[in-house]
């Protein structure tokens, strides 16, 4: 296996970004913990946002503040924390044309380089802090003394300093107290795709089945969603993943569950997961998901495969179980007013069948 490199505090100097100008463009999730981590970390940090309540808000957490196009002109290092969908064009418009020459642009994911959907000019650096955190939780283990994994990596190196910058913005962060990882932006952009693509919805599947079984088996919904998720059992079972071992946490099990589990676990050794996961992983690889995605029908399909989601019986299931359990139930979803016309769309007609079909209980 290829060494991997993986940094620590040790490894940087804020020395290096001394006098330089950060600028945080969007104070959203990752946007705000983000600046107020550097800004406490010494550095020169402004904002650039949109007229909006997050502007507001870095005004109202002390921060000075500008359109974005003017917090670029003003830029030696620039992150770009706006949702991936929304950066090509901006950047096309607002970012690219004011920044410096011999700028630093950090992304905190490799999406739209990776796919092609910016390609940056070759007077800047470019590099990646893509926190394995959200938002919240980089400002809280900022805050904790305690750190945060992150995949870190130079794109495209011009100055010569790209990477000094680079583990002096990680540590400034707080990120190389626990360790960034060093990996390129295609590599951060499949890992974090492939786990939304395969792991999640194969995840899913299996928790819809188990919930399926138990409640035709004649299981109270109510115990048999406590079970599965609603105690959040499982969540802590994840955290001793992390913190002990995948296989060596069973320990924190009884053992009858050991025994049961390693017994019974070789049936489920050989379900056909592989030969998908794979096919996952090469729509990822290859750009052809990205390209998908960057589609106009995709917009539409996203819409109507949404509204599936929202109708299946698990739902039903959930909002009776929440109200028996005396469980605030949480509106989010609202179908969008034209969906009637929108399922008689050509465009999305033939894949409707399949949509319904994979959203049956
Ligand atoms: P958010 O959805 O929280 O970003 C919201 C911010 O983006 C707001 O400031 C918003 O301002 C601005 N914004 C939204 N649309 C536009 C637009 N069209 N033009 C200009 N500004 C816009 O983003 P996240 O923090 O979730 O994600 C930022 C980056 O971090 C992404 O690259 C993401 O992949 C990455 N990341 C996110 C993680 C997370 O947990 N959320 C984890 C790791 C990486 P306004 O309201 O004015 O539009």
């Amino acid at each position: 296996m290829p060494e991997t490199n993986i940094y620590f505090e040790n490894n940087a100097n804020l020395e290096k970004l001394k006098d330089k100008k950060i600028v945080i463009i969007g104070y959203g999730n990752q946007g705000r913990a983000q600046a107020l981590n550097l800004r406490d970390s010494g550095l020169d940090v402004i904002i650039g946002n949109k007229e909006d309540s997050y502007k507001e808000k870095a005004m109202k957490d002390g921060f000075e503040t500008f359109n974005i196009s003017e917090a670029v002109k003003r830029a030696d290092i620039v992150f770009l924390l706006t949702p991936d969908e929304t950066m090509p064009d901006m950047f096309e418009k607002e970012i690219e044309p004011n920044l410096k020459d011999g700028a630093c642009i950090n992304f905190a994911s490799g999406y739209n380089i990776a796919f092609n959907l910016i390609n940056p000019p070759d007077n800047i650096d470019v590099i990646m802090i893509a926190p394995r955190m959200i938002g919240v939780g980089v400002r809280e283990n900022y805050l904790n003394g305690e750190g945060f994994y992150s995949f870190i990596g130079v794109h495209q190196e011009v100055t010569g300093n790209a990477k000094e910058i680079l583990l002096a913005l990680a540590k400034a962060l707080g990120t190389l107290k626990k360790g960034g990882v060093e990996i390129s932006m295609k590599q951060e952009a499949i890992l974090d795709l492939f786990n939304e693509q395969a792991f999640g919805p194969a995840f899913g599947r299996v928790l819809l089945t188990c919930i399926k079984v138990l409640i035709n088996n004649g299981l109270p919904p109510e115990a048999v969603l406590i079970e599965m998720y609603m105690s959040n059992e499982m969540s802590y079972t994840y955290q001793k993943m992390a913190q002990i071992g995948l296989v060596k946490q069973t320990n924190f099990h009884s053992h009858t569950s050991q025994y049961g589990a390693m017994s019974r676990g070789v049936r489920y050794r050989k379900l056909p997961l592989e030969e998908k996961m794979q096919k996952s992983f090469d729509e990822i690889a290859s750009g052809k998901f990205a390209k998908e995605w960057s589609g106009k029908v995709s917009k539409l399909k996203f819409k109507i495969i949404k509204y599936f989601a929202m109708k299946q019986e698990i739902n039903k299931i959930e909002q009776e179980v929440r109200k028996n359990l005396k469980l605030k139930d949480f509106d989010v979803y609202s179908a969008p007013e034209n969906i009637e016309e929108l399922l008689k769309k050509p465009d999305v007609k033939n894949e409707l069948k399949s949509i319904m079909d994979s959203f049956e209980f």
